[in-house]
């Protein structure tokens, strides 16, 4: 038994996330590999002749005013001893496996959320390594000496409160949000922070003088709902501080210590109402959202699912062996169903997870949460050889045919995908996600899309 520490108290299972964010990553990069260009102020982007923007710039460069997304010139203006580089994405990409290699010595848990950012889930193993935020210090201090590259780590009991967590610590510290603590950490923070909340939902949110997370944490689930759909009920969430989204570990080492990218067994998505929810198209739009994202994990790993879990808890679900401390999971109600073919289709496996969720047991008492789970995951196959190698379909595929509404949904997944890479996950949104209020046409395939634009 080790010595007592600041985590002990803690109830067990309460879910330590520590969120690690790269300062100024690829000036870093630069400093780390150049000596020479250490304490300088290094600008990566454009040349300062150019009207290319700045793409990253060390603190040096900072402290002068320079930001990234600033033209260059204005940037050479600021900063007129800046030294200007071009970035290296090889170096970037081995400085990025340097870190995960080390934080995986740390914990198993790692994911790599971004080209800068990494999530590691610490929950349950603080009586075995130490208290959450000496961890993040070791951690920390070793990335430092080892890769000479800063970070900045943020640590809390979800993914949403430890990335917001980390912008007090930068750069180059640690902070932490006690258990318990998420909501007057939030109160005050000006809503665009919030993980979802881009310009145009954001400028929406002004104009009903709701400012801080804290004014959206008042406002009633079903006005989210009405104006912004599932987004709306997960950004409630968020300004309450709660965030289910587990940590999917990305990466491995094998037997020899290589570096291998991990392929899940199974993905989980949940989601907790707060408070509980009683209306049908709110609880159905919110299973929607997770098959969504669920969906997106899948085919970001080339997998398809040969099975899918629906799950709904009652305020009143109990475990028949009734047990006071007993974990969440025996409260769940569950269905599941092997699919006719494995598949990867965002509509396909919503189509699945509504009739599971018809099939569960219909009451009066209000729903506390929802979930879904995809197994039995296999590689995908096949689409991309039938989307380009036979034209004939194409043309030959009468409008209504089986054939071309599946290429459809198929061409469609991808181009979300790939937006989605780019400019973060909720940029785009499905209609079935979505309220009746905020819809708007695309294509021909009767689907409805969003566009605000979301920041990570
Ligand atoms: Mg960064």
């Amino acid at each position: 038994m080790r010595t007592p520490h600041r985590d002990t108290g803690l109830p067990a299972r309460t879910r330590r996330i520590l969120h690690l964010d790269v300062d100024a990553f690829l000036a870093s990069v630069e400093q780390a590999r150049r000596p020479a260009l250490r304490g300088k102020p290094v600008i990566v982007g454009g040349m300062p002749d150019t009207r290319n923007l700045v793409m990253s710039c060390s603190y040096e460069a900072r402290a002068s005013g320079v930001r990234p997304g600033m033209r260059a010139s204005e940037a050479q203006r600021r900063c007129p001893h800046a030294i200007f580089t071009e970035g290296d994405s090889q170096a970037a990409n081995g400085k990025r496996e340097e870190i995960v290699r080390l934080l995986l010595s740390y914990a198993p848990r790692v994911e790599v959320s971004s080209l800068d950012d990494f999530f590691v889930d610490l929950t349950g193993s603080t009586r075995l390594l130490g208290a959450a935020c000496d961890v993040a210090e070791r951690m920390r201090s070793s990335i430092l000496e080892e890769t000479r590259m800063p970070v900045t780590i943020g640590i809390a009991a979800n993914r949403t409160v430890a990335r917001l967590a980390g912008k007090l610590g930068k750069p180059g510290g640690v902070a932490e949000i006690l258990p318990g603590h998420e909501r007057a950490f939030l109160a005050r923070m000006p809503v665009a922070h919030l993980p979802g909340v881009g310009h145009s939902i954001g400028g929406k949110l002004a104009s009903f003088s709701i400012h801080t997370a804290g004014d959206l944490a008042l406002v009633s689930r079903e006005v989210l709902f009405a104006s912004f759909g599932t987004l709306g009920l997960v950004l409630h969430d968020r300004a309450r501080g709660i965030d289910p989204e587990p940590i999917e570990p990305t990466h491995t080492l094998d037997d020899t210590g290589v570096l291998v990218v991990r392929v899940p067994r199974s993905i989980r998505r949940d989601s907790t109402f707060e408070p509980e929810e009683g209306r049908r198209e709110q609880i159905e739009a919110m299973l929607s959202y997770l098959v969504e994202r669920a969906a997106f994990r899948l085919r970001g790993h080339g997998l398809a699912t040969g099975s899918i879990e629906v799950r709904l808890a009652y305020v009143d679900t109990r475990p028949s062996h009734a047990r006071k401390s007993s974990p969440d999971p025996s409260r769940w109600l569950s269905t599941r169903r092997a699919l006719p073919a494995a598949s990867d289709s965002t509509e396909e496996l919503w189509l699945h997870a509504h009739s599971l969720l018809s099939g569960l047991p219909r009451r009066r008492a209000l729903v506390k949460r929802v979930g879904l789970t995809l197994l039995a995951l296999r590689g995908s196959s096949g689409w991309q050889g039938r989307l380009f190698s036979d034209p004939e379909h194409e043309s030959g595929g009468s409008e209504g045919s089986p054939r071309s509404h599946a290429d459809r949904h198929h061409q469609l997944d991808r181009a979300m995908d790939a937006l989605r890479k780019r400019h973060g996950f909720g940029l785009v949104l499905r209609g079935t996600s979505l309220s009746l209020k905020l819809r708007y046409p695309l294509g021909k395939d009767g689907f409805r899309l969003r566009t605000p634009s979301l920041n990570q």
